[in-house]
């Protein structure tokens, strides 16, 4: 007896540790004054979810009622005055939102941005940060790493992203900022294909956009078979956020998931590989509707690892990272990278210090094994490719400018990531203010790290 009493102490005492494990399976949709007749079935209904995707504010206030506060409601309206992407939410998503406190909750922060959280944009931010226009040459094609390519077939996705590194093409124009996007054409493509038929070197193909969910099945067949018949390509990934925010696709769209199923089995009949990639940003997006979506993935054989982008009060506390990261591990999701933000427009509120970044990296290594423990990178500004986020030349931690080389990608280059300045010191803040600093201060960095080479770009 005594002995049982001590084990049941330890595992009580450990119960914290367990909670990844414990997925919501109530109708929490149902709180929703405009959805609290929608049965399971029909929320399970992938028609049914795109159909009810909130694309306006007004549409939201519509639905939700009393949930929404007036100030919450103003300060939304203020948002889209000036964010660079457009409203897209699935229901699921937009019903996991704690609307009793919405200003601070991580899933709306995501989607439905509220004008006063933003603030001015870096100096040095860019509207391509990565550089992907320099290194695209042929349409939808980014070509950086010898062997690998980004692929864009489309520039539409199931939700818009507040922090999207392609705000300046993905989801059309917004108050804003005008875009040229392209959706998803395949008459358009033909050129990519081109490229990648005469291009030996080329093994791996990551397919995004835009999102790979927004492909029809005859275009994720089409695109899948194409590729797999190029002699040198070894490697698909499908990339999409669908799964995260949208897991009844995957449960209930037949014909979407058939298409992908019968690409995956092509890929096992050539021994190549087809995988899938997904956007997980945080716990709370979780559910035992993720948890069954990636069952049906994981029967199919199909392998989906994670990629998140580390966002200011969405995901940048250590318990968050590491529940995340305990979770994704539990659905058989792989933790694959967790990004630094990228210097794009708007953003701002979201970026994280890079010390924040090692320090985050730093704790959540050693909670779980270490294949499911995610690699935290930096995708350097100007297109330098994704570096480890301690593996910087220099860290001007006062002034937040830090100093990187990618020997392989650009060897005669040196890159600079900045730390986002409301997050420096008062001093610092005032030498940012003063435009004739700005020089002082990177040279300063760069002569400090030692980089013989020019800055990219
Ligand atoms: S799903 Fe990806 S591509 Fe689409 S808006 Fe979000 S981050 Fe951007």
């Amino acid at each position: 007896m005594g002995v049982e009493k001590t084990q049941e102490a330890r595992v009580q005492a450990k119960l914290p540790e367990l909670q990844h494990r414990n997925f919501r399976n109530d109708e929490f949709w149902r709180d929703i004054p405009g959805w609290s007749a929608v049965t399971r079935d029909e929320f399970a209904d992938h028609r049914w979810q795109t159909k009810n995707s909130i694309r306006k504010i007004d549409q939201a206030k519509k639905i939700l009622g009393k949930l929404l506060t007036e100030e919450v409601y103003q300060d939304m309206v203020e948002g889209q005055k000036i964010t660079p992407m457009n409203i897209r939410i699935t229901p699921y998503i937009f019903a996991l939102i704690d609307w009793d406190n919405a200003a601070d909750d991580p899933l709306r922060k995501q989607f439905l941005p509220l004008g006063s959280q933003f603030l001015e944009d870096h100096p040095f931010y860019l509207e391509d940060s990565l550089g992907e226009d320099d290194d695209s040459p042929v349409p939808m094609i980014i070509h950086r790493y010898p062997d690998k390519v980004l692929f864009l077939p489309t520039s539409i996705c199931p939700v818009y992203c507040s922090y999207c590194t392609r705000s300046r093409l993905i989801g059309g124009s917004t108050e804003s900022v005008e875009k040229e996007t392209y959706g998803a054409n395949q008459k358009n493509w033909e050129a990519a294909f081109d490229y990648l038929m005469k291009m030996p070197l080329i093994e791996d193909v990551v397919i995004s956009g835009g999102d790979a969910y927004m492909l029809t099945p005859a275009q994720i067949e089409f695109i899948g078979e194409s590729l797999l018949k190029i002699p040198h390509i070894r490697r698909v990934r499908f990339a999409t956020k669908g799964i995260a925010i949208f897991p009844q696709k995957v449960l209930t769209d037949d014909a979407w998931l058939g298409a992908l199923k019968k690409v995956h089995r092509l890929a096992i009949s050539y021994g190549k590989q087809v995988v899938v990639h997904t956007h997980f940003s945080c716990p709370r997006e979780i559910t035992k509707w993720s948890q069954m979506a990636m069952d049906r993935l994981f029967q199919m054989g199909i392998i989906v690892r994670n990629q998140a982008v580390l966002q200011a009060g969405v995901n940048d506390k250590v318990e968050d990272m590491v529940l995340l990261t305990r979770a994704l591990s539990y659905l058989n999701v792989q933790p694959y990278y967790v990004y630094q933000h990228d210097m794009v427009p708007g953003c701002e509120h979201f970026r994280t210090t890079l010390r924040e970044a090692v320090e985050l990296e730093k704790a959540v290594r050693g909670t779980t094994a270490g294949f499911n423990t995610p690699t935290f990178v930096c995708d350097l500004p100007g297109g330098g490719g994704k570096r480890h986020v301690a593996s910087y030349e220099y860290y001007d931690e006062e002034n937040g400018i830090s100093v990187w080389r990618a020997p392989y990608v650009k060897p005669n280059e040196y890159f600079l990531y900045f730390d986002p300045i409301h997050k420096l010191s008062a001093e610092a803040q005032e030498r940012w203010r003063d435009k004739e600093q700005h020089q002082v201060m990177i040279d300063a960095a760069v002569e400090k790290s030692g980089v013989k080479a020019k800055l990219n770009g």
